[in-house]
């Protein structure tokens, strides 16, 4: 899959795109991430990207020239989605990475100031996408957020095949708790069925926290997760053990 980003700091994403899991995805070919510095877009001396807003007011717009041209600079095929992040977005999902990772290419836009002229959103945005219900001071963060989630559920990019499927809302809840070396730390073990090596307990244990977790920090998510008969009865042992 190709990304593109669109922004006015190329350099704050150099570094996280660079690292760990994404890096080795770059290198690996399955991902490719573009990076795009709209100054370089700018057509007059100045390379001016903002202007002041019509209607006055606080804050700086960026100006519509600039993107467009950059954004027509990308290659046309195969046609990319052209995404815009904005707090007015759409908040971003896990549902809606796996819908994106099906995507052959992704175009994202970062604004920046406050915000961009509104002509561009008409031109060219095909969806907006918001981090969440605050104000970051650009578009970087969000992006990198959603390359990173996006890629994740490309396959190949993580190592074991299975570790995104696990994921916590990859099926709807939360994930279980792990645990790893030492066996005890500070008067704390770790649950015994983990050493046990029984597999089909280990499953189950592992189900039954995950839903237990769910129950106690996003109830909400058992309304739509799709869940088994199994489960119910899990969530019925849970409920006994909570009484
Ligand atoms: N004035 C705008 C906010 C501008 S913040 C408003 O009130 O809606 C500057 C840029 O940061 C935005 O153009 C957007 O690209 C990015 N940004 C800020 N918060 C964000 C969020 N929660 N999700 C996605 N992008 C965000």
């Amino acid at each position: 899959m190709i990304f593109d980003i669109l922004t006015l700091l190329p350099e704050v994403c150099k570094a996280y795109l660079k690292a760990s899991i994404l890096g080795r995805a770059q290198k690996a070919g399955h991902i490719q991430v573009r990076l795009t510095n709209i100054r370089d877009f700018a057509f007059d001396r100045h390379r001016t990207v903002d202007d002041a807003p019509y209607g006055g007011g606080n804050g700086m717009v960026m100006k519509v020239e600039p993107l467009v041209a950059a954004l027509e600079s990308l290659p046309g095929k195969p046609r990319p989605r052209i995404v815009l992040m904005a707090p007015q977005g759409r908040p971003f999902s896990q549902q809606m990475a796996a819908e994106l990772a099906g995507l052959e290419r992704l175009v994202i836009i970062c604004g920046r100031y406050e915000g961009i002229d509104e002509r561009v959103r008409k031109l060219a945005v095909d969806q907006e996408i918001s981090l969440g219900d605050f104000v970051l001071s650009g578009g970087e963060l969000p992006a990198l957020a959603v390359v990173d989630a996006v890629s994740r559920l490309i396959p190949g990019v993580l190592g074991g095949e299975c570790s995104a499927a696990a994921d916590s809302f990859s099926d709807g809840i939360l994930e279980h708790p792990h645990y790893t070396r030492p066996p005890e730390f500070r008067g704390l073990t770790v649950p015994e069925v983990l050493t046990s090596g029984n597999h089909a307990a280990i499953e189950r244990w592992r189900r039954k926290e995950s839903l237990r977790r769910t129950l106690r920090k996003r109830p909400e998510l058992l309304n739509t997760a799709p869940l088994s008969a199994e489960d119910h009865k899990l969530l019925a042992e849970i409920r006994g053990e909570m009484d």
